[in-house]
């Protein structure tokens, strides 16, 4: 990753010195199985019904601020007041709206990793402090006791459940508690939340828990990663300040004509999520078997594997078989950890075969 240069280094604010450009180590190949994208067909019928709406969208007027209509649709769809949803270019900008409106300097946000790197990226960008409590060595759950004790010396915080990239749901009660520790708002981010169980997004506590923000995407299970498209559901004065902060034009009208085409057909998406679920089941039980590998299955479109040489594996896997996974070995408390996006039936089993070569050479 290149740093900045001297002259920009001085240039900008002093907070952000040692900021890097964004390097996604992206390399071009047949099987991208690193970005916990959704890399199934587009459901019979949805894509045309997107083209069309696209086709009829006008691009010479401003995007409607609050992408009203689409708004409307994501309200009746989770059965909540219109008021009670923003709409996002992506969840990393309510993500980056989150921390620019509640942190800030002299504030501190509590995080709990190895989890989703942009939280703490953000917090660098708005000057705000981050107190880190991390989760259990060995099963890399949230250390719920640490947490607790830690909530109410913060200003605000986000939990991920599913976590990225150990797939972990956080539990109702946990989530409730953080909500009444935290004299702040309490982000729960849930990117994966559509692979996960029933029953385990924590919408139901909005009613009690007025902190409570909850953070969606269209990039996962509506496999739309390329339109970037995310929503907030918190009460209407959480929502209120996403609206003040926010830039008026974000959400452009290709993504509200499109994001609506596809939410409206919503129900088409289920048996792709349920064809993923049951894929991450079986990568499980082909991989359980090796002794040599600790896998954490989780509940997203992904799972996290610690495999000797992981790195090395890695890049085999990239040079030689021409399959992406992302290497997590870097991250503290992931040594040698490998996180595998599900795939398509016929991407998982090249996965695996070429997994199963590379183990026997590498491990
Ligand atoms: N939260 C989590 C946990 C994620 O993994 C991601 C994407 N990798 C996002 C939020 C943001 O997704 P997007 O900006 O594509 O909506």
């Amino acid at each position: 990753m290149a740093e900045l240069s001297e002259r920009m280094r001085a240039y900008v604010q002093p907070h952000l010195a040692n900021i890097e450009p964004y390097d996604p180590n992206f390399t071009p190949c047949r099987i991208n199985l690193s970005a916990n994208e959704n890399t199934y067909p587009v459901p019979e019928g949805v894509r045309e019904a997107v083209d069309a709406a696209l086709a009829a969208t006008a691009l010479n007027r401003y995007p409607d601020p609050m992408s009203e209509e689409l708004r409307c649709e994501l309200a009746a769809w989770h059965g909540v007041d219109p008021a009670c949803v923003c709409v996002g270019n992506g969840g990393d900008e309510l993500l980056f709206n989150f921390l620019l409106a509640f942190g800030g300097r002299g504030r501190t946000l509590l995080n709990c990793p190895p989890t989703f790197s942009e939280y703490e990226f953000f917090a660098q960008l708005t000057s705000t402090d981050v107190r880190n409590v991390a989760r259990d060595r060995k099963t890399l759950a949230v250390d719920e006791r640490a947490t607790l004790a830690a909530a109410s010396r913060v200003d605000l915080a986000i939990l991920t459940s599913p976590n990225n990239p150990t797939g972990d749901v956080a539990s109702s009660s946990f989530v409730a508690q953080l909500c009444r520790a935290v004299d702040g708002p309490v982000m729960v981010d849930e990117a994966y939340i559509e692979f996960a169980e029933a029953g385990a997004d924590k919408q139901a506590l909005l009613a009690s828990c007025p902190n409570l923000v909850i953070l969606h995407t269209l990039s996962k299970a509506f496999g739309a990663a390329g339109i970037r498209c995310g929503y907030v559901i918190a009460a209407p004065d959480m929502i209120e300040v996403f609206s003040a902060v926010r830039q008026i034009y974000s959400v452009n009208v290709l993504t509200q004509a499109a994001a609506l085409a596809m939410v409206r057909r919503r129900d088409a998406f289920t048996p792709v999520v349920e064809q993923i679920r049951a894929e991450r089941a079986r990568i499980v039980r082909a991989l359980e078997v090796d002794e040599r590998l600790q896998i954490w299955e989780g509940q997203g479109n992904f799972l996290l594997v610690r495999v000797p040489s992981a790195s090395e594996i890695r890049s085999r896997l990239r040079d030689e078989y021409s399959i992406l996974v992302r290497d997590f070995s870097y991250m503290p408390g992931l040594a040698d950890c490998l996180r595998i996006t599900v795939g398509t039936p016929e991407e998982n089993d090249e996965l695996l075969a070429a997994l199963a070569v590379l183990i026997n050479e590498e491990a």
